[in-house]
């Protein structure tokens, strides 16, 4: 809950572009280093897709942007990227195939990475443009490639360490935001936002939970019981029951429940139900580092009252 006299603060638009290409280069690892490669690969690269970016694929994206007339950085952002993403759909193969189907399964799809797009994929693709205000087409063209590869991790897929995300864009709240206190009792933090995509810290099972408090909630489960609590959404992205990764849209934030203001509202809770302070994990992932384990948070201390 927030006091009232926010709301005197709160941007009026709802925005919702696309996220920007993220930049990636020589150290960086994950997905969309991963997708990187495999399309090197349909432009003729033959580096392995091992998710790695070293120095044979620094020397093929150098190689790519000089045959393709760009600066040769060896850095893949928002230059580089609309000319080396394919578009594909049914009926493709290869390895652009073997890229957005690497891309589908950061956000749960559980595709095989088989280079061929048929039916399982086209339903993949089309389900993420459903949920994502794409046209739903199932052509993973450039606006699609442009939406999965810039919406994993929340915030371009740079600064944050592999496996996590913030809950919101890296652009939403500065990072003092991470480190302020709880409005209330309880240890958790507030987020003051308008009406925004909320994202899963973590891979986790989606639990859909309302309560007088919370108002329209969701509960990211853990394996072990523990869980992340997200209150006061408008609305849920992701069906109850599904496993998503981290990074993926699972709400819209608003101002459900006992809310005196649109805010996104984080708990961190583990397996006995305890409340930890969620700010310096939060700020770990802000800051690019493996955040601490929940049983390791305070579990006071992070309060105004
Ligand atoms: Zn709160």
């Amino acid at each position: 809950m927030v006091t009232a006299f926010l709301v005197a603060l709160l941007p009026a638009t709802q925005a919702q572009a696309l996220p920007a290409w993220p930049s990636i280069s020589q150290g960086a690892s994950g997905v969309d280093t991963k997708a990187a490669q495999y399309l090197l690969r349909h432009h003729g690269y033959g580096i392995a897709a091992d998710g790695q970016f070293g120095t044979a694929t620094r020397s093929a994206v150098i190689s790519f942007q000089t045959a393709h007339g760009l600066t040769a950085d060896g850095t893949i952002g928002a230059q580089t990227w609309p000319r080396l993403v394919v578009s594909v759909s049914q009926g493709s193969t290869g390895e652009a195939v073997k890229a957005a189907q690497t891309q589908l399964n950061a956000y749960g799809a559980g595709l095989s990475v088989d280079g061929q797009f048929g039916p399982a994929t086209n339903t993949a693709v089309r389900s993420y443009q459903s949920s994502h205000g794409l046209t739903v087409d199932g052509l993973v063209g450039p606006q699609t490639w442009q939406s999965l590869l810039g919406t994993n991790g929340a915030d371009g897929g740079g600064g944050t360490p592999s496996g996590y995300s913030l809950p919101l864009a890296r652009s939403a709240v500065p990072r003092s935001d991470y480190a302020a206190p709880h409005y209330g009792t309880t240890p958790a933090i507030d987020l003051i936002v308008s009406y925004i995509p909320a994202y899963a810290i973590k891979s986790g099972v989606v639990d859909h939970y309302s309560s007088t408090s919370c108002g329209i909630g969701i509960r990211l489960l853990q394996p072990d019981g523990s869980r992340f609590v997200y209150c006061h959404l408008s609305a849920r992205s992701v069906a109850d029951g599904v496993q998503v990764a981290a990074g993926t849209r699972i709400a819209t934030t608003g101002d459900t429940g006992n809310s005196g203001a649109p805010h996104l509202h984080v708990e961190i809770r583990t397996s006995d139900g305890v409340a930890h302070c969620p700010q310096s994990y939060l700020l770990a992932i802000y800051d690019g580092l493996t955040p601490p384990s929940f049983g390791s948070l305070p579990t006071s201390g992070c309060t105004t009252a």
